[in-house]
């Protein structure tokens, strides 16, 4: 997930416009901007990338994720499927919503079992928000069929996905909203930022209010906006915007780099017995921000992540013990430690987080090693690097 490995001349050139007007706000300023409107500008050209009808442009992925389920109507009492392996951001915008985060069951692919789904739907059940894991894709087209089927929205998140497709139809198109974030270690970076995407114009319009206090931005007096809806601030600058203008540049050049690295190293460790790679839907479409590999158990895999560590290779996550990602290590959840008392607390029901059980996961989860594909590795560290660590998958298998 390395925006920030290319930063260069473009980011400066689009930063330095900004400043040379000093309008960081991406509304209003007339004639002062000169015609720069960095935010809108990143917002046609995301669009117009993943072939979306409609962006916009937020202070971060958690944000965005915000404004997707206040958007699609989603909030207080209502049940939102979720994965256990995700960032906790998933489980808190849903939290913040005064929804109900319901988690179900990972299969190889590392997102969101179709099949499970089904066994967690309850008439308070309102939406099913898949997250494409590390760089690749759930198998969404099976997803949207059981919320098209049963009547629930779908929200993707594709924060660690951008680039990412599903049959050459880009992740976040599938649902009724799609959510990125451009934090500074995503595939491309803002610094801070995320985007909402959308088809549906009504969406698109509440999505824009409700990230800007809802004002409804139209005319060129502020004051004088209405307000169809009430809204919060989850507006970004300018100058985040302009560095996410010459990230978005680079994507093509980003994609195809992981692409090969991610490539050279999977062929060379697919022969070593007792590896077996990440389900894809739809292998073409991955962005290719990670390798991912599960062992035959749960000791192997500890055992090679030692190996891997002796063998001086950085870059792998063992996310069974992750504290980010991985709902085994959510004290925090589990114990509903907020700092003040949560909205879900209000209703009699909701799942005791600690008591969950997710035996399928975890099993998953346990076997699961992921690598960083860096973009900034030359042929010989390239080389090196598979050296390394086919001698300490050897070592282990
Ligand atoms: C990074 C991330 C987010 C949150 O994005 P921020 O911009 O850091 O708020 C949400 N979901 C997933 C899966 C992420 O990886």
């Amino acid at each position: 997930m390395p925006g920030f490995e290319i930063f260069g001349e473009e980011e400066r050139k689009e930063v330095n416009e900004v400043l040379e007007t000093g309008v960081l706000f991406r509304y209003g300023f007339g004639p002062t901007r000169k015609g720069r409107f960095k935010a809108m500008t990143f917002e046609k050209e995301l669009a117009e990338r993943l072939g979306s009808g409609y962006a916009h442009l937020c202070s971060s992925g958690t944000a965005a994720l915000s404004i997707a389920l206040a958007s699609c109507g989603i909030g207080a009492g209502d049940e939102v499927v979720v994965p256990p392996f995700t960032f906790i951001a998933t489980i808190e915008a849903v939290l913040n919503a005064g929804a109900i985060p319901v988690f179900s069951e990972i299969d190889a692919t590392l997102c969101l079992d179709p099949e499970a789904i089904k066994n967690v739907l309850t008439s308070k059940t309102k939406a099913v928000l898949p997250v494409h894991m590390c760089g690749a894709m759930a198998d969404i087209e099976r997803i949207k069929e059981l919320c098209s089927r049963e009547g629930l929205i779908l929200i993707e998140d594709v924060c660690q996905s951008l680039g990412g497709s599903f049959r050459g139809k880009a992740l976040g198109t599938f649902g009724s909203m799609g959510c990125f974030s451009f934090d500074y270690v995503k595939t491309i970076t803002c610094g801070e930022g995320g985007a909402v995407i959308t088809d549906d114009r009504g969406l698109y319009m509440k999505a824009d209010a409700y990230s800007d206090h809802g004002h409804d931005h139209i005319g060129d007096d502020r004051g004088l906006e209405d307000h169809p809806i009430l809204g919060t601030n989850y507006r970004i600058s300018e100058l985040n915007a302009a560095v996410g203008i010459a990230q978005l540049g680079k994507l093509d050049y980003i994609l195809e780099t992981q692409r090969r690295h991610k490539n050279t190293i999977k062929d060379a460790i697919s022969g070593i017995p007792g590896v077996n790679f990440r389900n894809l839907p739809d292998e073409q479409g991955d962005s290719a921000t990670f390798l991912s590999f599960l062992l035959p158990d749960e000791g192997r895999a500890r055992l090679a992540v030692k190996e891997l560590g002796k063998a001086g290779v950085d870059g792998c996550f063992y996310w069974y013990d992750n504290k980010w990602h991985y709902i085994r290590q959510w004290d925090h959840l589990k114990k509903m430690v907020s700092s003040a008392r949560l909205p879900l607390e209000m209703y009699e029901d909701y799942p005791d987080y600690e008591s969950i059980e997710l035996p399928v996961s975890n099993s998953i989860m346990g076997r699961l090693i992921s690598m960083q594909i860096k973009l900034s590795w030359t042929e010989e560290e390239l080389d090196e690097r598979i050296t390394k660590i086919t001698g300490a998958l050897k070592q282990s298998s």
